[in-house]
C-alpha cells in the first residue's frame, strides 16, 4: 500500500476531530454528572434540625453561603439570645436593625393584619409568661396574663427607613418574638442564595418547614410527607409538587406541656385570649409560594380554627391548604387535591373531603 502525505494528513485530520469530539462530550459528560449530583447539608440552627439538599455544579459553594447567612438570621431572630438584634430592640424599646430584621417585622405585620390579628408578633410577654420560648413552661396566673396583655398591640409597632437605615419603634413595655415567620423567613432567604450559584433544584426541610425549587435531575416531583398530628412518627400523606414553594405545618402537637391536672397546653397563644389557642383543629399545613407566607399564615388559621381558616382560604384562594380536624377528619384544598395522596394505613385518619371554592 502507498503511503502519501495526503492519505497522512487526511487521518491525522480525522483522529484531531474525533478527539476534539471525544474531549468536549467528556467535559460535557462531567458537567452532567455535576449539575446531577447531589449535595447535602444538616445542622441544628433556630433550636432545631435543618436538612438541606441541594443539586449543582456549585451548590457547595450555595450551601457554605447558606450555612453563612442561617447564623446571620439566627442573630437576628433569636430572643433567647440576649445579643440577638431583636433581643436587644426588644430591651431599648426599638432602634436600628437591619435590613432581614426589618422586612421579617414588616411582612409579619402585614400576615397579622391579613389574618385579622391572628399572627401577632407582640405576643412575646405574654409567651414568655408561659415559658413557651425558654421550655420553663407554667401556667400563668389570670391576673398575670391581664397585665401582660396590655403590652399586645400589632399596630403599635413603628417601623421607619431613614437613608437606607432600618428602624423599628415598639411601645413602652412592648416586646417581639418572630418565631411564628423566621424559619419561613430564612427558608425564602436560602431559595434566594442558592439560585445566585448553578444550582439545578433543592429541597430545604428547616425544622419540618419545606421549600422546594427547580427540578430534580429525575424531573420527578418533590415528594413531602405531612405528619400525622395524632402520631407525628406516621404521616397523613404525601405531596407530590413541582417548581418552587412552600409547605408548612403548624399544630399543638410541636410543642406543648401537661400540667399537674393533665390539662394540655399548647405553644400557639390566641391573641385575643392569651391562652394557648383551643383549637378544633389539630393541624394546618399551607402549601404557599414563600416560607414567609405559607409560615405566617399556618400559624394564624390554626388560630381562627376550621371554620376561619376555610373562609380566609375562600376569600384569597392564592394558596394550598391541608386540615385536620381533632376530630381525624382531613380537609384537603381542591387545587392541591390531585397531588396529595392519603397514607394507605391511615391510623386516626378516616376519611379526606375536598374543599372547594365558595
Ligand atoms: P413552629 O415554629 O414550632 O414550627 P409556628 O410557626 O406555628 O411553629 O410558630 C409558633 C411560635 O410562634 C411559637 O412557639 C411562639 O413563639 C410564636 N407564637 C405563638 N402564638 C403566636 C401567635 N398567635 N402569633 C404570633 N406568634 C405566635
Ligand atoms: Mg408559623
Amino acid at each position: 500500500m502507498k503511503i502519501t502525505k495526503r492519505g497522512v494528513l487526511s487521518v491525522l485530520v480525522v483522529l484531531a476531530f474525533a478527539g476534539m469530539v471525544f474531549f468536549f462530550a467528556g467535559r460535557q459528560a462531567a458537567e452532567t454528572g455535576k449539575r446531577q449530583e447531589l449535595h447535602q447539608r444538616s445542622l441544628f440552627a433556630m433550636d432545631t434540625f435543618f436538612s438541606l439538599k441541594v443539586y449543582g455544579a456549585e451548590a457547595e459553594e450555595g450551601l457554605k453561603t447558606c450555612e453563612t447567612k442561617i447564623k446571620e438570621l439566627e442573630h437576628c431572630f433569636s430572643v433567647t439570645d440576649p445579643e440577638s438584634e431583636i433581643a436587644a430592640a426588644n430591651r431599648m424599646g426599638g432602634g436600628q436593625v437591619s435590613y432581614d430584621t426589618y422586612t421579617c417585622v414588616e411582612k409579619a405585620l402585614e400576615i397579622g393584619t391579613k389574618t385579622d390579628g391572628a399572627l401577632d408578633i407582640t405576643l412575646y410577654p405574654v409567651l414568655r409568661a408561659w415559658g413557651f420560648t425558654t421550655g420553663e413552661y407554667h401556667v400563668p396566673e389570670e391576673s398575670e396574663i391581664t397585665e401582660l396583655m396590655q403590652y399586645v398591640n400589632a399596630a403599635g409597632v413603628g417601623t421607619t427607613v431613614n437613608d437606607g437605615q432600618y428602624e423599628l419603634i415598639l411601645e413602652e413595655g412592648m416586646e417581639l418574638d418572630l418565631g411564628a415567620v423566621a424559619k419561613g423567613y430564612t427558608g425564602d432567604c436560602l431559595v434566594e442564595i442558592l439560585k445566585q450559584y448553578k444550582v439545578s433544584g433543592g429541597l430545604l426541610d428547616l425544622g419540618g418547614n419545606i421549600q422546594f425549587f427547580g427540578a430534580k435531575p429525575d424531573q420527578t416531583a418533590w415528594k413531602i410527607a405531612v405528619k400525622d398530628p395524632f402520631d407525628v412518627s406516621r404521616q397523613i400523606g404525601i405531596l407530590e409538587l413541582r417548581g418552587e414553594g412552600a409547605v408548612v405545618t403548624s399544630g399543638n402537637y410541636e410543642r406543648y406541656f401537661v400540667d399537674d391536672a393533665g390539662v394540655r397546653y399548647g405553644h400557639i397563644l390566641d391573641p385575643e385570649t392569651g391562652r394557648p389557642v383551643e383549637s378544633d383543629l389539630a393541624s394546618v399545613t399551607i402549601v404557599g409560594g414563600t416560607g414567609t407566607e405559607s409560615d405566617g399564615l399556618s400559624t394564624a388559621l390554626f388560630v381562627k380554627g376550621k371554620e376561619g381558616a376555610i373562609r380566609f382560604w375562600r376569600k384569597y384562594r392564592n394558596f394550598g391548604m391541608i386540615l385536620v380536624g381533632q376530630d381525624g377528619c382531613v380537609l384537603v384544598t381542591e387545587d392541591l387535591a390531585p397531588d396529595f395522596e392519603l397514607n394507605g394505613d391511615p391510623g386516626k385518619i378516616p376519611q379526606m373531603e375536598i374543599l372547594y371554592g365558595a
